[in-house]
């Protein structure tokens, strides 16, 4: 029991603060979005009477506090005494925003993420529903003029979050919204005022801006014909969404074969049905082309992503829930938008780890799209070059249907993907080898024919590890089990897991020895190996410490369209979804970096990032060609991507991961433990790994581990983590339930050690 004398269970408060008076008319049960398992039942006062329905948000007493949340069901009985409930205070909402779907949803969403209700109803709601009052306006922060070097220099040493919060504002140049800027810098609010205080910067509230991916982009204009599979693809879609019964396909396509066709022609019919589309697509996908693709095919569009304001998702979120926009598109929190008379979810590139949201709750939204087009009566169209291995098995097995565009529309063939054994390559005298000759003599040959080039790394930065040679240490951050990864623009050895960042020491920390080595390479070093191998050609690097807005994206990538820039280098962001036609040649500089991590999913993982790389070659008239750079050119992963044979590698790697019990073969719980104290961290985890274990071994359950998590201290605390295993279905679907159950408890009586439940885990980090 809480120590404000609220029994958290129930909204009962000894004594009664605020009794209802008269005898109240029904009992409303709220979902709150705090980690407790149930919900609680409010009285609902005569004069709410009717205002409260399910749906609706109210605001109601917690404790001390008020609190928002959603009304979920409505009771003319209570098993609780009613005069010393607590009453529900306010309702926000005329009508409910919440409707029976969503509702159900969010329930069943709860049950299997192992949250409360309330969590997953907050995951569904956009922010400013979540409180009261919803904002209009957000907070910008711009620096005054004339602050610049001696500013910076003044709080480099002393006030490193300030000064990282300084420069940054410094590269961005023109104000930006402080909750966007403190997110990415994973800092709190308090640099940001002190910067005020000082002087140097202006925190103004302002009107929110429309969403800049609104304006119009490139069109594409409609084919045609459909090729012949397309056809086949369409008309399979089409039946089934005329029949309005639920099915889910898994659209196998090759990167060229026309996949979005195949989704706007059946979007365009559910349209005329009267019915309504989401389309899911990875973050970083959601470009202002991939966006006017839509648009310019059904005009109103919503779109939903991360880097909204809130008041622009609330925006979307209304124009969707009225219908005035019918087709949703938007990054993996879109698979909650409000479309009435849901028909089609598209789940573009569905195998990217991205639809898997990685702070609680954390769900999967392409499993969730599979759940909604259920419960929905929907078609759920999942679309992929390289499904995930879930995916494929299901459609193996039937759970799915499979539709197959074996040919890309132009009738290329697939680009010829070359592997060089970095092995064999003579290292360069002034740093690590990046380039190999063969991928040397073909950049030359692409810009000598006037043609483009993308270079692909999978790590930013300039090197990723300083090291001694004399005591074999590196560098490490402080805070986390991390090497520092030097950025060289800015000078400084920066912690990829917590943002942190140092000078770099000029001796070892470790033994002092006086220098330290600079090794690997990441896309930093790329491109200044380049540019002073090929110092006429045009370059731009893409990743997220250059393109540090939205802007600074489109208008590179428009640059690059428009024939402005010879190569591009660049991480994860350049891999998807773009299509350039003068790209004739696609370098994978380091094809390995993704075996190496401590992840059963790692040669999956290598194979669909070769591919989608490879898959941005070729696109026009001139043949594509692909490097790829490896250290281990045997590997299956890397074998099989040359050859283009994913049949041949899921095959293989489904057989492996049943031997190690992995999925498809087995549903996985990851369970973590994060405490400032080492000692205790290890006892919650050697517990709770006895208790998982005593409950789940009689319907097949293993527990591996408890064992250090592979990044063992995270923001100074310490990380133990355990994977339990449970038969993928079978007679024994109380299982999953059964360990769920146990966690969420085990989780509330552990308040000291943070204890993180990963329902079918992507990240093993
Ligand atoms: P995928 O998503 O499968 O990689 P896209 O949908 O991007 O492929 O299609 C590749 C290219 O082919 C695009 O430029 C698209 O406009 C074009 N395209 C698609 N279908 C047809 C068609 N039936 N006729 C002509 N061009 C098409
Ligand atoms: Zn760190």
């Amino acid at each position: 029991m809480a120590d404000d004398g609220t029994d958290p269970a129930r909204g009962l408060l000894f004594p009664a603060a605020e009794k209802v008076q008269t005898p109240p008319s029904a009992y409303a049960r709220v979902a709150l979005n705090r980690p407790l398992r149930c919900e609680f039942t409010y009285a609902v006062p005569q004069a709410l009477a009717g205002a409260v329905r399910p749906g609706v948000r109210v605001a109601v007493p917690f404790g001390s506090r008020r609190l928002i949340g959603v009304v979920v069901a409505l009771e003319e009985e209570c098993d609780l005494d009613g005069r010393r409930l607590r009453a529900v205070g306010d309702v926000l909402d005329p009508e409910p925003i919440v409707d029976a779907g969503l509702l159900e949803l969010s329930r069943w969403f709860a049950d299997y993420y192992a949250c409360s209700w309330g969590q997953a109803l907050a995951a569904v709601l956009p922010g400013s529903l979540k409180r009261e009052g919803g904002r209009r306006r957000v907070r910008v922060v711009g620096v005054v003029e004339g602050v610049g070097e001696a500013e910076l220099a003044e709080v480099a040493d002393r006030y490193p979050k300030q000064h990282r919060l300084l420069r940054t504002l410094l590269e961005i140049g023109e104000p930006i919204e402080v909750r966007a800027v403190t997110r990415r810098l994973k800092i709190s609010e308090h640099p940001c005022r002190s910067l005020e205080r000082r002087g140097w910067v202006t925190i103004e509230r302002v009107v929110s801006a429309p969403d800049p991916l609104l304006s119009p982009g490139p069109r594409r204009k409609k084919p045609e014909s459909l090729t012949g599979e397309q056809e086949v693809a369409v008309g399979a879609l089409v039946g089934r969404l005329e029949a309005a019964e639920y099915g889910t396909y898994l659209l196998q396509g090759v990167t060229g074969s026309g996949k979005t066709e195949v989704y706007l022609r059946v979007i365009e019919r559910a349209l005329e049905l009267g019915r309504g589309a989401i389309v899911l697509v990875p973050e970083i996908a959601l470009t202002p082309q991939t966006v006017s693709w839509f648009r310019s095919r059904f005009g109103e569009v919503a779109i939903l992503h991360s880097g909204m304001t809130d008041a622009q998702r609330l925006d979307m979120w209304t124009k969707a829930r009225s219908g005035q926009a019918r087709v949703v598109v938007g990054a993996r929190s879109a698979i909650f938008a409000p479309v009435p008379d849901l028909g089609v979810i598209v789940v573009d590139e569905e195998h990217e780890p991205s639809f898997k949201q990685e702070s609680a709750p954390r769900y999967h939204a392409r499993d969730v799209a599979v759940v909604r087009a259920r419960s929905a009566g929907a078609l759920c169209v999942l679309g992929s070059a390289t499904p995930s291995l879930e995916s494929w098995s299901n459609a193996r097995e039937g759970r799915y249907e499979r539709l197959a565009l074996t040919e890309r529309v132009s009738g290329r063939s697939m680009p010829a993907i070359e592997i060089v054994d970095m092995r064999r390559e003579k290292p360069d005298r002034t740093g690590p080898k990046l380039f190999s000759r063969r991928l040397r003599t073909l950049l030359e040959e692409t810009l000598e024919r006037g043609k483009q080039a993308i270079l692909f790394l999978n790590r930013r930065g300039f090197a990723p590890v300083l090291w001694c040679r004399e005591c074999n240490e590196s560098v490490r951050c402080r805070q986390c089990d991390v090497t520092l990864t030097f950025h060289r623009r800015i000078g400084r050895a920066v912690c990829h897991c917590c943002c942190e960042e140092v000078a770099p020491p000029k001796a070892c920390p470790a033994c002092t020895a006086p220098a330290l080595h600079y090794l690997g390479g990441g896309s930093e070093r790329v491109e200044s190996a380049l540019a002073a191998f090929l110092p006429k050609a045009r370059l731009a690097r893409m990743d997220s410490d250059t393109m540090l807005r939205r802007e600074d994206y489109e208008r590179t990538l428009e640059a690059f369209g428009k024939g402005e820039l010879d190569v591009l280098v660049g991480t994860q962001m350049i891999a998807k979804g773009l299509d350039f036609p003068d790209v004739v040649l696609v370098g994978i500089v380091a094809a390995d970096s993704a075996l190496h991590l401590p992840d059963f999913r790692a040669a999956e993982r290598t194979y669909q990032l070769l591919a989608q790389v490879s898959g941005r070659a070729g696109r026009g008239a001139d043949e594509g060609r692909i490097v790829v750079q490896t250290s281990t050119p045997d590997h299956p992963a890397i074998q099989r991507a040359a050859r283009n044979d994913y049949e041949g590698f899921c095959d293989q790697e489904a057989a492996l991961r049943g031997e190690l019990g992995y999925p498809p073969h087995a549903r996985l719980i990851r369970v973590v433990f994060e405490d400032e104290d080492g000692a205790r961290a290890g006892e919650a985890a050697g517990r709770c790994a006895a208790g998982l274990s005593a409950c789940t071994q009689a319907h097949g359950g293993t527990v591996l581990g408890p064992a250090p998590a592979p990044i063992a201290m995270l923001r100074g605390r310490h990380r133990r983590h355990l994977l339990l295993k449970l038969p993928a279905r079978g007679s024994d679907a109380d299982a999953a339930a059964t360990a769920r159950g146990f966690l969420i408890r085990f989780a509330l009586e552990s308040p000291r050690t943070r204890v993180l439940i990963d329902v079918d885990p992507v990240s093993m980090l």
